[in-house]
């Protein structure tokens, strides 16, 4: 069923903008905190702010809706996986959106609940994935001897979430603003010198707010909180990356093709072909950094199907039956985090007759109960690959990174802070 959004952009004295706000408003009862508060989609809050359904309603008649927001999925409107071009780019930085606003419903929460002191009070939507960050960064008995300090990042992304964009900006903070920045940029395909200088400007007209030097500026900061991805050179014949020993050769070892586009050229070279690769490891940690996901993380340990015959999660499944009885050590640790890996191309200017290919590797968790595993807010992009040849066949050329890094995560495994249980773990991986 679709939704009726055309009410959005009529004139507010519209009797269709009223009714529309209305069924609106209903929508928002089955999404709403213990506290009565639902995310406002209105201009100014964007979804970051959360406000009673009365002042939802207010917000939306003075500030309009917002024109970001086109799918209302904190609104009960299923996401359906877009490929194109401009959704699998700035995800991350959607990704980070997410992360602030749950940052702030977390500290929201935090503060309800010492006030209240019920040690129930968590939220219904087992969607949301709130960040337990106050309890994993202010206790003092809390001592990590993580070589990735996890903690030390998060905590620094709380800071950030927490710092005013300016001396008594209220509903912007110096972390909102760059990631609606980063995002805007991503969307917008602004060039990075173009992007310097809008900074450059900004923190000349505002010299007390807090914005960034530059996009690589940002783009650290993004890194500390795991959401940073590493550039790695191809092969333009898709033979080999230049990673790991291979990092400094300058030319193929296989074909003898150059790795950059003119090697004659002075300055800095361009490579002829870039791959882009999302780190695994630090986003498996933070889903247990955050209370609300890592319950969800050991839900296969108890939610295995009772109807016989009926199979609704790989939990129910024979592979998985058969993993367990062959690795009974990993079994018996539910945080273990089981994965799925899907590969998927796609052409990112919707031209079938164009031969530029687009290729992503997805990783999902099967930790997570079936309601979770298959959301679009769970997948982890691991891997772009542009290019005007598909990598079908040399697909394994590119996973080496990713396989690396499973390999360690099955092998050794990562010592892993646990909020739900505010303990830590050595958490490993594998592959079904
Ligand atoms: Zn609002
Ligand atoms: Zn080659």
């Amino acid at each position: 069923m679709s939704i009726d959004k055309s009410w959005i952009s009529l004139d507010h004295r519209d009797k269709k903008f009223w009714s529309g706000l209305a069924i609106f408003i209903e929508r928002c009862k089955d999404h709403m905190t213990n506290s009565g508060k639902c995310r406002c989609p209105c201009e100014v809050c964007d979804n970051f702010e959360w406000q009673t359904l009365e002042d939802i309603r207010i917000h939306i008649h003075e500030n309009g809706f917002s024109k970001h927001y086109k799918i209302w999925r904190f609104h009960g409107e299923p996401v359906v996986l877009q490929s194109t071009v401009e959704h699998a780019i700035p995800r991350a930085t959607c990704q980070l959106h997410d992360l602030i606003a749950d940052v702030r419903q977390e500290n929201h929460d935090h503060e309800h609940s010492t006030n209240t002191n019920d040690p129930m009070n968590t939220n219904d939507d087992p969607m949301n994935t709130t960040n337990d960050l106050m309890n994993t960064t202010n206790d003092p008995n809390n001592t990590t001897d993580d070589p990735n300090n996890t903690t030390d990042e998060l905590a620094e992304l709380l800071k950030l979430a927490k710092t005013d964009l300016y001396p008594g900006s209220k509903w912007v903070s110096a972390l909102d603003f760059l990631a609606k920045l980063s995002h805007m940029k991503a969307v917008n395909k602004w060039a990075d010198s173009s992007f310097d200088q809008l900074l450059e400007y900004l923190r000349f007209v505002f010299p007390d707010a807090k914005i960034s030097e530059s996009h690589y500026e940002a783009k650290k900061k993004m890194k500390t909180v795991g959401l940073g991805y590493e550039l790695i050179d191809v092969c333009r014949n898709n033979c080999c990356i230049f990673w790991g020993e291979d990092k400094e050769e300058e030319i193929c070892k296989t074909c003898s093709a150059s790795r950059r586009k003119d090697k004659n050229t002075k300055g800095k070279k361009v490579p002829n072909k870039v791959m882009r690769y999302f780190p695994l490891t630090p986003r498996l940690k933070r889903l247990y950094n955050s209370r609300h996901t890592a319950q969800s993380m050991t839900w296969h340990a108890t939610g295995q199907s009772t109807e016989v015959g009926k199979m609704r999660h790989p939990v129910d499944g024979t592979t998985w039956k058969d993993f367990d009885a062959r690795y009974p050590d990993f079994a018996s640790e539910p945080k273990n985090v089981r994965l799925r890996l899907a590969a998927d191309g796609f052409n990112p200017f919707g031209n079938m007759s164009v031969s530029y290919s687009m290729w992503s590797v997805i990783m999902t968790t099967y930790n997570m109960p079936p309601w979770l595993c298959m959301k679009e807010s769970t997948f982890m992009l691991t891997l772009l690959i542009l290019g005007p040849r598909s990598p079908r066949k040399d697909m394994d050329v590119f996973l080496r990174p990713l396989i690396d890094e499973l390999k360690s995560l099955w092998s050794q495994g990562v010592k892993t802070n646990d909020a739900a249980t505010k303990t830590s773990f050595t958490m490993r991986a594998m592959l079904l």
